[in-house]
């Protein structure tokens, strides 16, 4: 044969370069379902689902257009699986198959790349890598345009996006509406009246593929962590589509004011929930902002609701995966905080726990594998960087439980961004905070027995006391830090006897986590 084509659990693109000049007489596709990488070391059932159904429904599109694709399934049993490793499985069928080279579009994984290089040498094999089309920033254009910068800040890259790529910019290449950036205007809450009526997101009645998929992930993965009950995530780009349809929509024009509220019971508010479907590039991030662009350019949503969306896809998303590549495979080791081994408390799986915002934020977890960002960063991020838990294994609980996350896009937002772990490379500062930033911006602390201004005794907010301590912990690393000048002062003004008294309940707090609280 000619090429054996590699496509990865997250390459589901059919624009994708690995396909391209495809022979259907002597190439075919290779795709398979890893127990290693599927399940292990545990990880949450919806995002084994979304990820083998989708899997399942490339591999039927591309046979139904002729293509020849060796596909290996997760055997009903696991003492049933011919293979252990992606690379093993792999080297069983090149050595049976006998292709002339092994292709592959760049892996969104060091590791997994890593993996593919030393099969193909072992092999004997040719291992063609071609450029990820997915993405606007090729690696190359993101590290000429790092190149030289002493900080690589989300508004001088997401600028230089929009300008080349003519998004919301005039002829002069001037930001439409006069300014680049709306964040002030989108840090609305909800006042005592909850939230204004949320469009539940469009949802996607599982197929038969899929019911497949959740019996198999109900027999083979049952004690792994989350719920299958209600599965609509979806599967096929034609499924992504309507969901952004959905989104622009019904739900667009009021993300940008409520980005960054939290209500309890509302997992998705106005958040596109499109990530899991990028991530896997069942959707075109150039349709989204074209769809978003349009949108406002129609009248049907507000410019900084538009612009607030654009940034997320065209700024953010793609500065992450520059900095991935750029500082891999050094970048996991990062412990710029210098964190002990802790691990992330086991309310993080059972979602069982006395604070508030935590249970809340971990049901959406559970129940839908996903939490938007705020709860993300700055309830669940912001307790476990608090705690002192391992910026490492915070990625890794990270990677398991959210259907969104795959290596590239999870190690800068949750060791980097999140937990502060690399020292400043994604952010310039921690993202610390005390219980009143939560109880600003939810209605969480309204419904817990803590109470988010006190930082001693036994109604005392978890999250303020561990705020206080960090701050007082890290007192040397953060004096010379600017942006965190506000914070130290306020520290400076403790009494020693009260910061004794919050080292001690910190101490007693996380001895009561490390035990299983
Ligand atoms: Fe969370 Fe503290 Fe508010 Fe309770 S009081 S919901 S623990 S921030």
């Amino acid at each position: 044969m000619g090429n054996l084509i590699i496509v990865l659990g997250d390459q589901l693109e059919e624009r994708s370069a690995a396909l391209a000049g495809l022979d259907p007489e002597r190439d075919a596709v290779w795709m398979a379902e890893v127990d290693r990488e599927t399940g292990a070391p545990w990880c949450h059932k919806r995002r084994i689902v979304l990820f083998l159904a989708a899997m399942r429904h490339f591999r039927d599109r591309l046979r139904r257009r002729g293509i020849t694709v060796h596909y290996t399934e997760l055997a009903p049993d696991p003492a049933d699986d011919r293979g252990a490793t992606f690379g093993e499985l792999l080297a069983a069928d090149a050595r049976r198959l006998r292709p002339e080279r092994l292709v592959v579009v760049e892996p969104g994984d060091w590791r997994v790349a890593e993996d593919l290089r030393t099969t193909a040498a072992a092999l004997g094999l040719e291992l063609a890598v071609r450029p990820d089309r997915h993405f606007y920033a090729s690696r190359a254009d993101f590290d000429a345009w790092a190149a030289g910068r002493r900080a690589l800040t989300l508004e001088h890259f997401y600028r230089w996006m929009r300008k080349r790529e003519g998004v919301l910019v005039n002829e002069a290449g001037e930001p439409v509406g006069g300014q680049w950036n709306f964040d002030h205007e989108n840090r609305e809450t909800f006042g005592p009246e909850g939230p204004p009526p949320i469009p539940r997101p469009r949802g996607f009645r599982p197929d038969g593929v899929t019911r497949g998929v959740i019996a198999l992930v109900d027999r083979r993965f049952a004690h792994h962590p989350g719920r299958l009950a209600g599965f609509d995530l979806p599967v096929t780009p034609r499924q992504a589509r309507s969901a952004l349809d959905d989104f622009v929509t019904q739900r667009l024009p009021r993300f940008g004011p409520y980005q960054d509220a939290m209500a309890a019971g509302e997992p998705f508010l106005y958040h596109a929930r499109l990530s899991s479907s990028l991530n896997l590039k069942l959707l075109d991030p150039r349709t989204c902002v074209e769809k978003a662009v349009a949108a406002y350019e129609a009248g049907e949503a507000p410019l900084a609701s538009v612009e607030g969306f654009v940034r997320q896809i065209l700024g953010w998303r793609e500065l992450i995966r520059g900095i991935y590549w750029r500082f891999m495979p050094g970048y996991i080791e990062h412990n710029a905080l210098g964190c002990t081994d802790r691990d992330v408390p086991e309310c993080f799986w059972s979602g069982e726990t006395e604070m508030n915002c935590v249970r809340e934020a971990m049901r959406h977890v559970l129940d839908h594998g996903y939490a938007h960002h705020i709860e993300r960063l700055m309830v669940l991020g912001l307790f476990a960087m608090q705690l002192g838990v391992h910026p490492r294994r915070f990625h890794d609980w990270h990677m398991a439980m959210y259907v969104d996350a795959v290596d590239w896009v999870s190690l800068p937002n949750a060791l980097g961004m999140s937990q502060f772990g690399d020292g400043g490379i994604v952010g310039t500062k921690p993202y610390a905070a005390s219980g009143a930033y939560v109880s600003r911006m939810s209605d969480y602390c309204a419904g817990c027995r803590y109470d988010p201004k006190r930082a001693t005794g036994e109604d005392a907010c978890p999250i303020t006391t561990l705020y206080w301590d960090f701050l007082d912990r890290h007192r040397e690393r953060f004096a010379g830090n600017r942006r965190m000048a506000f914070q130290m002062k306020n520290l400076s003004r403790k009494p020693e006897r009260e910061l004794a008294a919050i080292r001690e309940r910190a101490d007693r707090l996380r001895a009561a986590f490390d035990g299983g609280a």
